[in-house]
């Protein structure tokens, strides 16, 4: 297994490690997995192509880093203003999205398979404060993915680096900000010792969709009770990785407030609703790519679309009125 990510990285590393554990254990040793981090077979950014000739069978990553092979891969990572987790898992288990999903990466000689998620990420970290839209403009920011795309039509200029060149690129000047994942993540990486200023909410990212990549031969070659035990480990991992940042990210947060002084900061209501204006544009062009991503838009769309009425006097709901009971 090729990983986008460093070796045992908190969520993304640790997630995938557990991922190869479970599917040795549930298949008693038939199947073993050996596991790489990013650069250690090859670079982040290669996994892909790597598990698409078989160079390695399985990879962990995320599909918006495809986005210039195959812009339809970014709407299995993250859209933004899109879906929260509990939607887009919804729709990728029981919406058709996961058939959309494995239609795109076919061609490719690919299997994926949902493998872990962040839920809603941080807005980032940045040098400076951002009080209005102005000061968003020319600011050099790692945001990849369609994320990176809106920021751009907004006057930024978006940077896609690897995990593991965030800090020494923030440090250095060579950018102003950061978008990473969230304070678990963002904490192990020493974001907070390069800029002062952490901003909510990760408009950009809502629910990062993580990916288990197999190639096809390889995939091909299983038994059917190993391709089920394959998928449940993929299936509990996509869990287990959400539960892992739910319970971690809290403490780091107070962690980088009381102990770093870092400054929590949410974005200025228009710079939120110029990000939401030019998203939309953004994410009707990628629709607008091709046949099967104007379907794969309309999926997730109308599945959006069908939950909205139910959410509101669901999740949404039920969080108004405890936050409002307990205040
Ligand atoms: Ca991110």
């Amino acid at each position: 297994m090729a990983m986008a990510w460093p070796t045992d990285f908190p969520g993304l590393g640790t997630g995938a490690a557990r991922l190869a554990q479970r599917i040795e254990a549930m298949s008693g040793g038939r199947i073993r997995i050996r596991v790489f981090g990013a650069g250690e077979l090859v670079p982040a950014y290669e996994v892909f192509d790597a598990v698409s000739r078989g160079t390695v069978d399985i990879g962990h990553s995320a599909a918006y880093y495809w986005r210039s092979k195959l812009p339809e891969a970014q709407w299995f990572g993250a859209v933004p203003f899109g879906m929260s987790v509990h939607e887009v898992n919804a729709w990728l288990y029981h919406g058709g999205g996961l058939e959309l999903w494995q239609e795109t990466y076919q061609p490719h000689n690919i299997v994926p398979f949902p493998a872990g998620n962040t839920g809603v990420q941080m807005g980032g970290f940045f040098k400076n404060e951002i009080n209005s839209l102005e000061d968003f403009r020319g600011l050099r920011m790692r945001i990849p993915g369609l994320g990176g795309e809106v920021f751009r039509r907004i006057g930024g200029s978006p940077a896609n680096l690897p995990g593991g060149e965030l800090f020494t690129a923030l440090q250095t000047g060579a950018i102003d900000a950061v978008e990473w994942v969230g304070p678990y993540n963002d904490l192990a990486f020493g974001l907070h010792r390069a800029a002062r200023f952490y901003y909510y909410p990760g408009w950009q990212e809502p629910a990062a969709s993580l990916e288990a990549l197999i190639n096809a031969e390889a995939w091909a070659s299983l038994p059917d009770d190993l391709k089920a035990i394959v998928r449940a480990a993929t299936e509990v991992t996509n869990q287990d990785m959400l539960c892992e940042y739910m319970a971690r990210n809290p403490a780091a947060l107070k962690r980088l407030i009381e102990e770093h002084n870092i400054q929590v900061r949410p974005f200025p209501e228009p710079v939120l609703e110029a990000l939401h204006q030019a998203a939309d544009e953004v994410v009707a062009e990628l629709a607008a790519n091709s046949e099967l991503s104007g379907r794969i838009h309309r999926s997730y769309r109308e599945f959006q679309q069908l939950l909205a009425p139910y959410m509101e006097i669901s999740e949404d709901a039920y969080a108004k009125v405890r936050k409002s009971l307990s205040a």
